[in-house]
């Protein structure tokens, strides 16, 4: 064998994959800066399920989608949306094909780790107030710490009405911050392990320190609540039918000097929802089947609740759209596909000892498929088919995305859950794919703008295809 003929053998049998910027297109680059453009935006806005509830609502409107109702007229090409009380959201796009023969559905969970307020938060200590919280979703609790936050969420009222609370967006609103020891007296906190350093009720946030003009009890207390009274309307007791979050008060910004990266506050799992939104908001008038775009609540607790992707509410809706066409909803599932669209660990070489290199997904290599997830012995995961990986991997080919596999560290390290096994668990051909993050569950995350883009690209491209590989 010459040279030549060995190299040849060589790239015929060996995989190699290069980095997503060697093989993109220009045109596709381009597309990219506007696309994560339009992404950062989003991510700016929505900074809890219910806000990205809503701002997905006007873009869908703006593209032609209707509130569902029962009853109302539907022929392919019907664009309709179900707004679960506002936490979640279900778009479809009704295809040419009937829903006897599946739909292609997206998955992804607009919730995001955060410190939700506790029903009594309201505390006085040595003349400063503080709201008490209790942690959503798994953090690190040192790392909410000494960083900006804002107060986001909703106080519902015993006459029904509903204050919507944003404090902390605007440029010049106020802030507020959970505070840490001095490293003069931290001798002792650092020691202890980081997961004991700050503990859940440690999480406190400081909210005021100026004392009511009066001389009775807890005056800073009273002065905050008679800010809060005048702006909303509110009293203390009020806070019991609230769902109030302080999230990170960062803004979304470009990351790295060539901007390739992008940092922000909940990119787990937004960054996913709005690719395949965008998506599903793309696809052409009438699609070969159905298409579905589920945007979950609930999935960093595990999923469980009404607007949690174990709800009942999913299949109610799918539901109906099949009994409009006299279907069996279990033979719409049992032809369907789902891309649980949810974002997956990026090797980190600061921290490589936790990762098996080769089987991890990197920064700029496209859109990660994860086969499974789970912990350790795979324990807790769907496992999607050697069928269905090599699916996805020809759509992803045929269509032009740059795509990678990923796990998600050393096999005894950890690991982690999607909905996948919930939509699998309905008889529905389920398979992991989304954006590989950096620090992910951090007030402040890091995606690449290619791989954003590159999930986009993968969920229009599923959608599209109509899972021509379903069962017959
Ligand atoms: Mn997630
Ligand atoms: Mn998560």
């Amino acid at each position: 064998m010459n040279k030549e003929e060995e190299t040849k053998v060589r790239e015929a049998l060996l995989s190699k994959t290069k980095n997503g910027y060697d093989r993109m297109s220009r045109e596709d680059h381009l597309a990219m800066e506007k696309y994560c453009k339009e992404y950062m935006k989003f991510l700016n806005e929505a900074r809890m399920e219910r806000e990205a509830v809503r701002y997905a609502i006007q873009m869908a409107e703006e593209k032609g989608f209707l509130p569902y109702r029962q009853g109302m007229p539907l022929q392919p090409g019907s664009r309709v949306y179900f707004n679960n009380r506002g936490k979640s959201l279900i778009l479809a796009v009704l295809g040419k094909q009937p829903l006897s023969e599946g739909a292609v559905i997206a998955g992804a969970h607009v919730d995001s780790p955060r410190l939700d307020l506790k029903q009594k938060p309201l505390r006085e200590s040595d003349e400063l107030a503080y709201f008490k919280t209790h942690y959503y979703g798994g953090i690190k609790k040192y790392q909410w710490t000494a960083i900006p936050l804002e107060l986001h969420g909703v106080v519902a009222l015993k006459d029904g009405t509903v204050e919507n609370v944003v404090i902390g967006r605007e440029k010049d609103d106020p802030r507020f911050v959970v505070t840490d020891l001095l490293p003069h007296l931290a001798q002792k906190q650092m020691t202890q392990s980081l997961a004991e350093g700050v503990n859940g009720e440690a999480l406190q946030i400081l909210i005021g320190s100026t004392p009511y003009a009066d001389n009775g009890e807890d005056r800073v207390k009273l002065a905050v609540m008679s800010i809060l009274h005048e702006r909303y309307g509110i009293t203390e007791e009020d806070f019991q039918s609230a769902e109030l979050a302080a999230v990170p008060a960062f803004d979304v910004t470009e990351i790295g000097l060539d901007r390739s990266m992008i940092g922000g506050y909940g990119h787990d799992d937004r960054v996913c929802a709005y690719a395949e939104l965008k998506a599903i908001l793309d696809v052409e008038k009438i699609p070969k089947k159905t298409c579905v775009c589920i945007l979950a609540d609930k999935e960093e607790t595990g999923s469980d609740g009404v607007t949690g992707m174990q709800s009942q509410a999913f299949d109610d809706f799918m539901e109906d759209l099949c009994a409009e066409q006299t279907t069996e909803l279990r033979r719409c599932f049992e032809k369907s596909f789902c891309l649980s669209a949810d974002v997956t660990a990026a090797y980190d070489p600061n921290y490589a000892d936790v990762y098996d290199k080769s089987n991890e997904a990197r920064i700029n290599y496209g859109i990660g498929i994860c086969k499974f997830t789970g912990a350790r012995g795979k324990s807790g995961t769907s496992d999607a088919s050697a069928e269905l990986v090599a699916y996805v991997r020809r759509v992803f080919d045929d269509g032009k995305v740059l795509w990678q596999l990923s796990e998600m560290g050393k096999v005894d390290q950890g690991g982690g859950g999607t909905i996948a096994k919930y939509m699998a668990n309905r008889n529905i051909d389920t398979i992991d794919a989304g954006v590989p993050v950096l620090s992910m569950h951090a007030p402040f995350e890091v995606v690449s703008k290619l791989d954003c883009y590159m999930t986009y690209k993968g969920c229009l491209a599923v959608y599209k295809d109509g899972y021509t590989a379903g069962r017959k």
